[in-house]
């Protein structure tokens, strides 16, 4: 359902030095053309990513503000996500809920403000799809079901545990949105996705893409995992 989406969350990693090699071995990476695939650096760093990545590859901030900026320390507001050429923003990572403390409230607030901005928004779920004001504009919504005991762990889900899971998904998404929006949603997988294990992965129906942390520090394998769309 929708085009297969691989998003590289680079999390609290990297120097100028380290992501110059990592954008250079990107950009000189074959691609396959059919997937969108969106790369997340640390906020420092995006005007550099920005400024040396292809235009093949899109650009996430891994948060942004409730609001509109101004008095709000530490902040980076979903405003000057756009004016430095975001088109994503990942919302409600795990590690922002239960490392930082940000709850469900809070991302749904995150995750209208951004919506409202024409960003496009990679919304984060854990074992259960809780209710969330994500706003109406379902279009803009790619949701990323990561289980927290596969993040960073090295534990996959086997292909079969992901597919169960987004099939939920979608039919939640059925039931208390529409059957449109359930179809065209993309559902993407996130935990332990590796070069080896991606291709079992992406035959899964439902599985339309992938979140990948680690994996996505290393060129050439976040391009094998972006290659082994089905
Ligand atoms: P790992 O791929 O390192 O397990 O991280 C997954 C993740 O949290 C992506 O957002």
């Amino acid at each position: 359902s929708g085009k297969f989406f691989v998003g590289g969350n680079w999390k609290c990693n990297g120097t100028k030095d380290s992501i110059k090699q990592l954008v250079s071995d990107l950009n000189s990476a074959t691609l396959e053309p059919d997937v969108d695939v969106v790369v997340g650096p640390p906020f420092v760093y995006i005007d550099q990513v920005k400024n040396s990545l292809t235009d093949r590859i899109e650009i996430a901030a891994q948060n942004s503000w409730i609001g509109k900026g101004g008095a709000f320390t530490g902040e980076i507001s979903a405003e000057q996500l756009k004016d430095i050429g975001c088109k994503w923003v990942i919302l409600g990572h795990s590690e922002r809920r239960h490392v930082i403390g940000e709850d469900d409230q809070f991302i749904g607030k995150k995750a209208a403000y951004a919506l409202g901005q024409d960003l496009g928004v990679i919304a984060c779920i854990g074992e259960l799809l809780e209710e969330r004001e994500a706003g109406k504009t379902w279009d803009n919504i790619v949701i990323a079901y990561e289980p927290v005991w596969a993040i960073g762990t090295g534990k996959v889900a086997s292909p079969e545990q992901a597919q169960e899971v987004h099939v939920a998904v979608r039919d939640w998404l059925a039931k208390n949105v529409s059957a449109e929006v359930a179809s065209k949603t993309r559902i993407i997988y996130g935990g332990s996705v590796n070069a080896g294990n991606s291709a079992d992965l992406a035959k899964k129906e439902d599985i339309d893409g992938f979140l990948v942390g680690g994996a996505s520090l290393k060129g050439s394998d976040f391009a094998t995992i972006i290659n082994s769309v089905t």
